[in-house]
């Protein structure tokens, strides 16, 4: 049976925080009971958006996660919520306002830190999905709808299709947690946020005399073994991108002979500097 779904993709995002902003105008001030009573204006998000920095000076990238609630197969919510936390057949996980009332603050359930507590209406709260409007024939819930890049979009998919994209490296779940719970959040460009780069440039020269230089061949090595290549870019650096943790070495070759660095080990994502040939 279909199932709803949401899709992220780093690549995409700009940080721009309009899915934020887009439930906050859905929601805030709105009861759509039985869905969901309405949020508070402060103190409270359905989806939250992070950022993840990558490497440091010279050479440094940001990615941003947007992250709702993941709507999982096997909630935790929905096992220990004593009734006030459904799944429905579209796999849309709510919680109940009348039976979520009287229930205090449930939001130990969520190991994702997806459920808070809206003292305002004395019930637990969380991402509904906007399953008021789903269910009127809206494509899209509103963070997604709003999110310019489309880098959050929600799909109705079979479980089997998605688990045949999953297989093929197209999605990936958030991480091993998420995984185990059956989280119907998936990552596109997953490597933007869990893989590591190792760059640097390549100059001739020193001081006033430094020319950087440019389309020079450079390879990457792991256990002596050659995993990536390419040429440094006008300014003439180069990066390797979507690595794992591990020793690795860099060689460049500016003409006939080679210049090979030292074992470099890789725990975080970093600059080797400037090379000189
Ligand atoms: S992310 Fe948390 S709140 Fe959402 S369904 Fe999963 S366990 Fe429940
Ligand atoms: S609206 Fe889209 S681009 Fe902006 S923060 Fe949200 S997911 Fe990212």
């Amino acid at each position: 049976m279909k199932r709803r779904y949401f899709i992220f993709d780093p690549e995409k995002c700009i940080g721009c925080f309009n899915c934020l902003h887009a439930c906050k105008d859905e929601h805030v001030g709105n009861d759509f009971s039985p869905v969901a009573l309405p949020q508070k204006l402060h103190q409270q998000y359905w989806l939250t958006t992070t950022e993840h920095i990558r490497g440091q000076h010279p050479m440094v990238d940001v990615a941003y996660l947007t992250e709702p609630c993941g709507h999982c197969e096997n909630a935790p919510c929905v096992a220990e919520g004593g009734g006030a936390v459904i799944r429905r057949p579209d796999g849309v996980v709510l919680i109940d306002p009348e039976r979520a009332k009287g229930k205090g603050d449930l939001s130990r359930l969520c190991p994702f830190g997806k459920i808070s507590y809206n003292e305002e209406q004395g019930v637990s709260q969380k991402c509904t999905f906007c399953a008021h409007l789903l269910d009127e024939g809206w494509k899209q819930p509103r963070c997604a709808q709003a999110c310019p890049l489309e880098a959050l979009r929600m799909e109705y998919a079979e479980p089997e299709e998605m688990a045949r994209r999953a297989a093929s490296g197209e999605l990936a779940p958030l991480d091993a947690a998420h995984a185990a719970c059956g989280s119907a959040l998936y990552l596109k460009n997953a490597a933007r946020l869990n893989t590591l780069f190792l760059g640097g440039s390549v100059a001739t020269g020193e001081g006033p005399e430094e020319v950087c230089a440019e389309n020079c061949p450079v390879a990457l090595l792991r256990d002596g073994a050659e995993v990536q290549r390419q040429r440094t870019n006008a300014f003439g650096e180069f990066k390797f991108d979507g690595l794992k943790p591990g020793i690795y070495q860099v060689v460049i070759s500016p003409g006939e002979m080679d210049r090979q660095t030292d074992p470099i080990e890789l725990t975080e994502s970093r600059s080797i500097g400037v090379c000189r040939i």
